[in-house]
């Protein structure tokens, strides 16, 4: 019995003897004092043997099942991750809950990202992929699936997000067709005027020489045409070198001023420059920030009204340097405002041809301005006039970005 009953037994067997004492004591009666020891001595005894019994079998605690240790590897991937069990999604990474939902987990993986181009793949055991899928998340996504075994039965399926490379290959082909069109266009029109100047038509000389004409302007355009696409990708090749020379942009901006006097029909006399008599340096790349005026000062000579200012400040701005062309023209309407910098972008085709635009001067201008490290801002109200600011770094203030 020693063994079965623990310290805290006996003492509590001591107290029953001693409240039968007590009882008797107060005169219950004897039926009444039996009863209480037997049913207290019944009860000790019952919880010391529940206890002997659960020390031969000791009750394992209900635990939570220990985390995979490569569920932290599998979070920090940060794309959809996915592992099989069969058909069935035995785990799921965090960026795979976002994408397909929460519940995942214990799904039919086919279920889960319902996709035709996945549901085959994910039924066989095999490993499969790369294959895409469209509209997976939200209508515009494209993922790339691969399903490859990992043992026990068991598949790894991972979902790698390639709607940026998908959006700037469609950039790509884009600007391939549109770069083609553009030069087709005057080229069709040179081939047509030749050839018709080479029939007895050659032989008017008012004829050919109005032809001739038109087959010059063409050829121009087209020069044009091949100068901004070169520039364009000369400033696209150098963007991860920041320019580090000091150039006196109140000084470039006298010179640009002077090279546009003549241009679109003496426009050049309505410029009007505000800036200090002094050297105004910025950090920059020369000959890119004399591209950036002329295509501001340009666009301001061009779309502007004839005979209204065309307005060239430099301020200094928290330590930045703000240049800002400002013009009096018809403007631009607000939805067209987030596109301008786009290539081959206009607002008015006809207009842009009719005063010899090409469509990539402020795609020129956005890059020059990225490769600076600069900030550019265009705003414009419909029939007041346009205001485009591009704030660049002063010597001395290597980052972080100006701040307008
Ligand atoms: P473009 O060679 O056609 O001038 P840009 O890239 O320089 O090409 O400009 C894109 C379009 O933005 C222009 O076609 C024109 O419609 C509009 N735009 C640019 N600057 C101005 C301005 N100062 N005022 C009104 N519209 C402008």
């Amino acid at each position: 019995m020693s063994q079965i009953l623990s310290r805290r037994g006996w003492i509590a067997l001591a107290i029953v003897a001693l409240t039968a004492v007590i009882l008797g004591f107060v005169g219950a009666s004897q039926e009444a004092i039996i009863v209480s020891i037997v049913g207290a001595v019944a009860a000790i005894f019952a919880s010391a043997a529940g206890r002997a019994l659960e020390d031969d079998h000791p009750v394992v605690p209900t635990m939570p099942e220990p985390p995979s240790p490569l569920g932290p590897v599998l979070d920090a991937l940060g794309e959809p991750v996915l592992i099989l069990s069969g058909p069935r999604i035995a785990s799921a990474n965090g960026a795979a809950r976002a994408l397909l939902g929460s519940h995942i987990v214990g799904e039919d993986a086919r279920i889960a990202i319902r996709h035709p181009a996945a549901s085959g793949l994910l039924a066989s055991e095999a490993s499969a992929g790369p294959v895409a899928l469209t509209g997976l998340g939200s209508a515009d996504q494209r993922w790339e699936m691969q399903i490859a075994p990992i043992g026990d039965g068991r598949r790894l399926v991972h979902l790698s997000d390639r709607s940026g490379s998908h959006a700037a290959e469609r950039m790509r082909v884009d600007f391939v067709a549109n770069a083609s069109h553009e030069l087709r266009t005057p080229l069709a029109s040179i081939l047509g005027y030749v050839e018709t100047l080479s029939d007895t038509a050659g032989d008017d000389p008012a004829i050919r020489a109005r032809f001739l004409k038109i087959v010059f302007d063409e050829a121009r355009r087209m020069q044009r045409l091949v100068d901004d696409l070169m520039s364009l990708s000369r400033i696209e090749a150098e963007k991860f070198r920041v320019p580090s020379d000091v150039v006196d942009l109140g000084a470039l901006v006298d010179d640009t001023h002077a090279e546009l006097a003549e241009a679109h029909d003496g426009r050049g006399r309505d410029i009007i420059l505000e800036h200090d008599a002094g050297a105004i340096p910025v950090l920059g790349d020369r000959l890119q920030l004399s591209q950036l005026l002329h295509n501001l000062i340009g666009n301001a000579m061009k779309y502007g009204q004839p005979g209204t200012p065309v307005r060239v400040s430099i301020t200094r701005d928290n330590g930045a340097i703000r240049l800002i062309v400002a013009d009096q023209g018809e403007g631009i309407a607000p939805e067209h405002l987030p596109r301008l910098t786009e290539r081959f972008y206009r607002v008015d085709p006809g207009r842009s041809r009719s005063v010899g635009g090409t469509g990539l001067g402020l795609a020129i201008v956005k890059h020059i301005v990225e490769r600076h490290r600069g900030r550019l801002e265009i705003s414009s109200r419909v029939g007041e006039g346009t205001r485009v600011s591009v704030t660049l770094r002063a010597p001395g203030q290597e980052s972080p970005k100006p701040v307008s």
